[in-house]
């Protein structure tokens, strides 16, 4: 990958309105005190609050991140990948969605990043209510786990970004990447496994199990059994630590 990426000293210096949520439902406000939607104009009022809280690391083709929006309309959702060329196509993407639907898909936008390297340049502490890992790529030889986007070190930084209460979604069809997913996870002093029940209630897990592109070849293909193996944690309160 090339790796000549751009990226803000400092959460706080980068502008989130103009090249990714130009029309985010933040900034449109009534003009006057009536319930007259037709003065709906912009503002620039809540320009800074919006900012990403739900990530989808790795989004590949952006099946997850489009879906999202609709489910998550209070939400500001990022995909984030690392190739170019994928990385335009849901940006087409997610632009023909907004104009075939008007006024919607105005929350969900993409941006070409190494996540592995400069989450902390973007996203303040404490910030995000939801990151996704949806069928990262396995690096199956051990020489290779380094390079695995769910670690030690990573997941302390995740765990950094998220709110106390805030959720880490993984999921993939190698059942020996979900064994190690869940050993990182599971060993991790800030993060606590959501029970069976609580991720059967949790709308996002059908998403993310059904609206991938990767998720949707696994099924067509029956690769792996058919299986999709997947878990949720919660990040605890700091006095909460395990
Ligand atoms: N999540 C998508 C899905 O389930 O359909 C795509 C899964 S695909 C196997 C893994 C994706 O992660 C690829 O598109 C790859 O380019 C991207 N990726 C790998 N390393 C990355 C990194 N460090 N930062 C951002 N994206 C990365």
């Amino acid at each position: 990958f090339n790796e000549n990426f751009e990226y803000p000293a400092r959460p706080d210096l980068f502008d989130w309105t103009e090249d990714h949520y130009p029309n985010h439902p933040l900034l449109l406000q009534s003009k006057s005190s009536t319930n007259d939607q037709s003065d709906v104009i912009p503002t620039f009022h809540n320009a800074s609050r919006v900012k990403p809280n739900v990530l989808d690391v790795g989004c590949g083709f952006g099946g997850l991140t489009i879906s999202l929006s609709p489910l998550l309309p209070n939400h500001t959702i990022l995909g984030l990948e690392i190739r170019t060329k994928v990385t335009e196509y849901v940006r087409l993407r997610i632009l023909a969605h907004r104009k075939e639907h008007p006024d919607q898909y105005q929350n969900c936008s993409v941006m070409r990043t190494n996540a592995m390297k400069y989450l902390v340049h973007y996203f303040p502490k404490n910030s995000l209510d939801k990151i996704f890992f949806c069928f990262p790529d396995p690096h199956f030889k051990k020489k290779n786990h380094p390079r695995r986007i769910i670690s030690e070190r990573l997941l302390s930084e995740y765990c950094y970004l998220l709110k106390p209460g805030g959720k880490l979604y993984c999921i993939t069809d190698v059942k020996d990447l979900h064994d190690w997913h869940v050993e990182k996870c599971d060993g991790h002093p800030l993060l606590v496994r959501c029970s069976e029940e609580e991720m059967e209630e949790d709308p996002c897990v059908e998403v993310m199990r059904k609206e991938t592109e990767e998720g949707k070849k696994v099924e067509r293909e029956g690769r792996f059994g058919h299986e999709k193996y997947y878990m949720v944690y919660r990040r605890l309160e700091e006095e909460e630590r395990l």
